[in-house]
């Protein structure tokens, strides 16, 4: 057990609550540009956030927290990440159990083939027979509008009802359309889950990614520490938290609802699970929503192999911000108290109330950063200009 953590009488220019992305690059950039002395806090028994991946008692890496693909657009962010790793090439795959067949998702010219017997040659004919099928929608507010609007209801229940359910405990009625608008519908055959010009994964796994970032004299890593029971003994400058704003408020104004997830690990003993690293099971009739495979994500070669099976939850660790209009007034709420606050910075996908990626999150915490350092300039020009 780990004893409660007792500031001794070092001081820090900043505590950071939070050890994922966000705390982590700002750990990074705060002590490796400004100098400075961060106290970086988890409380959970390990740094690397929801990213955490570790090798099991057989051997295999695994995501703790379920499977962490990486793709971005942003040439920054490679830039940036790329210092502490190198990269292994891999393009994300995903089948979904549809009608006892298992075809790609997001659905494409493949999927309509094989799901009902076409023969579609060309991006022509699958464009047409999707326009066939589609039910324009005049203005798109929820999720359940955008599937509707782009391939109707046929494929809007067979891929997207029973899995949306399941995994927001909402219909996607009730749902902002930023959800399932993260899922293209294609009229081609390239089955590639992310359309993204960067996709790869850290090439020893995203915690040794982790180790490297926070690898830094100046920044002191405490995990099992939880922020409630250190908040009043910590000196400390500044505080960067990247928890849930709710919490850091006491929930004053109510429990933000996040949505949570119970991973069911399991090491098989075959070479391979499935073809892919990931199938989607959408009915309702199967109460998890997918099982990943992780072998496929990081080209590990073994006898057996470890796979995760999903299981949406409402009580546990707040993993997934659900975006609905109540839920962002409610946020915007203790944003306002959040703004309010002096030498507190809130950023993160907890504290933000954001479904953001993970490079999206890299993306807000150097913003942060940049933030901070434009401040700093600003107040000691001459300081800064001397260094
Ligand atoms: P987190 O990683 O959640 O880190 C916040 C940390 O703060 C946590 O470790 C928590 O323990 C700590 N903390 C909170 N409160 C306190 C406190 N009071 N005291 C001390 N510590 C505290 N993104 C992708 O780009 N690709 C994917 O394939 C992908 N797959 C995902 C799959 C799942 C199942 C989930 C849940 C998310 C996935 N994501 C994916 C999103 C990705 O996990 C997030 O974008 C990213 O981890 C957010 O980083 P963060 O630092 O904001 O938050
Ligand atoms: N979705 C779905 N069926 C699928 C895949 C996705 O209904 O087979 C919906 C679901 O609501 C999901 C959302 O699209 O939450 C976004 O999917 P994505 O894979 O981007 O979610 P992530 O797991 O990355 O949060």
């Amino acid at each position: 057990m780990n004893a409660p953590y007792r500031a001794e009488k070092r001081r820090y220019d900043y505590l950071i609550v939070g050890a994922g992305f966000a705390g982590s690059v700002l750990a990074e950039r705060l002590a490796s540009q400004h100098g400075a002395r961060v106290l970086l806090i988890d409380r959970r028994p390990h740094i690397g956030g929801n990213a955490y991946d570790e090798p099991n008692e057989a051997g295999i890496l695994y995501h703790k927290y379920g499977p962490h693909i990486f793709h971005t657009n942003s040439e920054q962010v490679v830039d940036y990440l790329s210092q502490f790793t190198e990269w292994r090439p891999y393009e994300h795959r995903v089948r979904a159990l549809v009608r006892g067949k298992l075809v790609p998702i997001p659905i494409n010219r493949t999927t309509l083939n094989k799901l009902f017997d076409l023969d579609l040659q060309t991006d022509e004919q699958a464009a047409d027979y999707l326009a066939s099928r589609a039910e324009p929608v005049d203005e798109i507010r929820t999720s359940e509008d955008v599937v509707i609007n782009a391939v109707g209801q046929e494929l809007y229940e067979l891929f997207f009802r029973g899995y949306t359910r399941k995994q927001w405990g909402l219909d996607p009625s009730e749902l902002d359309k930023q959800v399932t608008s993260r899922i293209p519908t294609r009229t081609n055959t390239d089955d590639r889950y992310f359309s993204d010009t960067f996709q790869a994964m850290p090439l020893n796994g995203y915690t040794a990614m982790f180790e490297k970032m926070v690898d830094n004299p100046l920044i002191e890593v405490r995990t099992g520490v939880d922020f409630r029971d250190v908040r009043d003994e910590v000196d400390a400058d500044h505080i960067i938290y990247t928890g849930p704003i709710d919490e850091y408020f006491g929930f004053r104004f109510g429990k933000l609802p996040y949505r949570s997830l119970k991973f069911d690990h399991q090491t098989l003993d075959q070479e391979q699970f499935q073809e892919v690293a990931v199938v989607n099971y959408p009915s309702e009739d199967v109460p998890f929503t997918r099982i990943s495979e992780y072998k496929h994500l990081t080209g590990q070669e073994a006898p057996v192999t470890t796979v995760t099976y999903e299981y949406p939850s409402a009580e546990g660790d707040p993993y997934y911000p659900i975006p609905r209009p109540e839920n962002q007034a409610l946020f915007k709420r203790y944003e306002a108290l959040a703004d309010a606050t002096d030498n507190v910075t809130f950023v993160g996908r907890l504290a933000t109330y954001r479904y953001y990626n993970m490079d999206q999150i890299v993306g807000q915490a150097l913003a942060t950063f940049r933030r901070i350092d434009d401040k700093r300039r600003a107040e000691q020009p001459t300081a800064v200009a001397a260094e």
